[in-house]
């Protein structure tokens, strides 16, 4: 008997692995240009890790996951998911003690029992980034920024974002309610999983793939109408901070995703040239899944995105990184859209960029920037901004320059 691969698992052979050594490349690379720094965690974990922080009603604990007994005892399962497993860590290493902001970024292999397709497997593989520790838009803004520049470095075309807010706190128990009383009248039209969903889960129900209940949603409430003034707020601010960013995106306040842990701010990268399977990458804040899984409150925020997929829709590459790091200091809160800029500016010119999305004092950036060990600084204030004048602090040489803001792709090229 000759043996064959498991169905919905594939070899990678070496007329294929070059595209996907360079792939990793380039997604190494813009992380590090924007600071992230890789984790790795283990293939497999603790079943309840998965049960609690994806949620029971998902399609990936309810039905898609390898989970066995152990020989001693305890339930173990395939990781379906990285985002758990990196929360995992961040709690039990105390990462949170390290430094107050954490930006991570892992890659590998996950496992999902689904039915293979194009664009579906059951062994795939996924690259993710993480920020803990910020709650504000501009963190947000900064995610989906190294999001849009891996795909733009990676030649990806047709590629759109979608953009909505789940709100926060109250918002989602009486969105819940809305639903309820939306779909309750229509109990019978629902298939057997989504009247199963109505009673625990409603949002779920949102996230179906069957055509004939996507008829019904059309009518459904939208959660954009159960916004507090706050959530409201947050997610204008993103919205602002993207178009200053050139990154355009469509909203669409019926995009749920497929896991529980998500507040406020939530978003897909989907590619028209892939099919059924179009979505290249998920992701959204998950402010309450830290104190969830026993660490302490942490706001966060990440991405996943599907590694084979990207490949199917890719044909070309770009550009590595330089220098040392660039820290750039903004002061002025109305800025920081301009601040995301400049950061993403001197990106394009090939270095790596830090920016702190923790509204610091001038004294606590600098410190962070010389423990990040940075080349240069470059600092706006209340004067710069007014000014159109940007600080550039060599911080090896300690000399400090003002420069006009229209200079500085020439002083970084040089
Ligand atoms: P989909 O709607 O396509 O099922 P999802 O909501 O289950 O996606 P996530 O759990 O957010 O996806 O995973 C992020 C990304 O991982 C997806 O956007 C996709 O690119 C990829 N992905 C998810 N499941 C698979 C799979 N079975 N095979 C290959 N890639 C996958
Ligand atoms: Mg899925």
């Amino acid at each position: 008997m000759a043996f064959q691969t498991i169905k919905g698992t594939h070899d990678i052979l070496p007329e294929d692995s070059t595209r996907w050594q360079e792939l990793e490349r380039i997604i190494h690379d813009v992380a590090a240009r924007f600071g992230y720094s890789e984790i790795r965690t283990p293939i497999f974990e603790d079943t309840r890790l998965f049960s609690r922080s994806v949620g029971e009603d998902t399609d990936i604990v309810s039905k898609e996951m390898y989970t066995w007994e152990d020989r001693s005892g305890g339930s173990l399962t395939l990781r379906p998911e990285l985002t758990a497993p990196v929360v995992r860590a961040y709690i039990q290493h105390s990462l949170g003690r390290k430094s107050p902001l954490q930006r991570l970024y892992y890659m590998g292999p996950l496992f999902r029992r689904e039915r293979p397709q194009k664009g579906r497997q059951r062994q795939f593989h996924q690259f993710g980034i993480e920020a803990f520790g910020s709650e504000y838009p501009e963190q947000d803004a900064e995610i989906i920024a190294v999001g849009h520049t891996i795909f733009s470095e990676l030649g990806l075309k047709d590629v759109t974002l979608k953009l909505n807010s789940l709100g926060s706190g109250e918002c989602r128990s009486y969105y819940k309610k809305a639903l309820q009383d939306y779909f309750n009248p229509l109990k019978d039209q629902l298939s057997e999983t989504s009247q199963k969903r109505l009673e625990t889960n409603p949002l779920r129900i949102l996230d179906t793939k069957n055509p004939e209940e996507h008829k019904l949603l059309a009518g459904a409430p939208s959660i954009s109408d159960f916004w507090s003034e706050d959530d409201q707020k947050h997610f204008s601010h993103v919205q602002d901070l993207l178009s200053s960013l050139d990154i355009p995106f469509e909203l669409d306040s019926r995009m749920v995703r497929g896991l529980d842990y998500y507040t406020r701010t939530t978003f897909e990268f989907i590619s028209s040239n892939l099919g059924a399977q179009d979505a290249v990458c998920g992701g959204g804040r998950y402010d309450k899944l830290v104190e969830t899984l026993g660490g302490k409150p942490t706001p966060a925020i990440g991405f996943a995105a599907g590694m084979e997929r990207i490949l199917m829709s890719m044909d070309s590459y770009g550009k590595s990184v330089k220098g040392n790091l660039v820290y750039v200091i903004n002061l002025v809160e109305s800025a920081s859209g301009k601040a995301l800029q400049i950061a993403n500016e001197i990106r394009e010119l090939g270095f790596a960029v830090t920016l702190d999305t923790l509204r610091r004092s001038l004294k606590a950036q600098l410190r962070d920037a010389n423990k990040m060990g940075a080349g240069k600084v470059v600092i706006m204030g209340e004067e710069e901004i007014n000014n159109q004048t940007l600080q550039i602090k060599d911080l090896t040489t300690g000399k400090q320059e003002e420069i006009a803001e229209s200079d500085l792709v020439k002083h970084f090229t040089v």
